[in-house]
């Protein structure tokens, strides 16, 4: 970690963001995302992450039109070369597809998903699969959605 002033002030603000979304998902009636370390993270997260990563790296990553840098920021395991902004985020909550088999997963779909949201150092990462895929093995999120 560096000394550097700037560079503190950067990861200052990239830390208030990241307690920012994570008192907004909490005030939208979902638990708080779990914080987990890289090694006891989910797969899903762990090649989510390493996407964006790389993105970021090679100058690919995208983001959508509202994103003024820091602000709450999520990333979608099923598009997880962009960055979303919060309200991007909710709405996208109904029409997601399930990370395992594509099919409809989102609170509008039939049965709805089983999300699973961890939070990150500066950005949310969350991962929706249908009923069908989590029932197997029981939902195998860090959380479901309660039901
Ligand atoms: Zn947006
Ligand atoms: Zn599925």
């Amino acid at each position: 970690m560096s000394d550097d002033p700037a560079q503190l002030a950067v990861t200052d603000q990239i830390r208030a963001a990241g307690e920012h979304a994570e008192r907004l998902l909490i005030a939208s009636g979902r638990p708080a995302p779990v914080r987990t370390t890289p090694a006891q993270a989910p797969p899903w997260f762990r090649e989510t992450r390493a996407v964006m990563l790389r993105a970021e790296e090679d100058g690919s990553l995208r983001h959508c039109d509202h994103l003024a840098s820091p602000q709450p920021t999520a990333i979608l395991a099923e598009a997880p070369d962009r960055l979303v902004c919060w309200d991007c985020y909710t709405k996208a909550q109904a029409l997601r597809s399930c990370h395992i088999c594509g099919g409809p997963a989102g609170t509008r779909s039939l049965h709805g998903g089983v999300e699973a949201v961890i939070r990150g150092p500066a950005a949310v990462y969350s991962r929706v699969i249908c009923r069908s895929c989590a029932e197997p093995a029981g939902p195998r999120g860090t959380f479901g959605n309660g039901r």
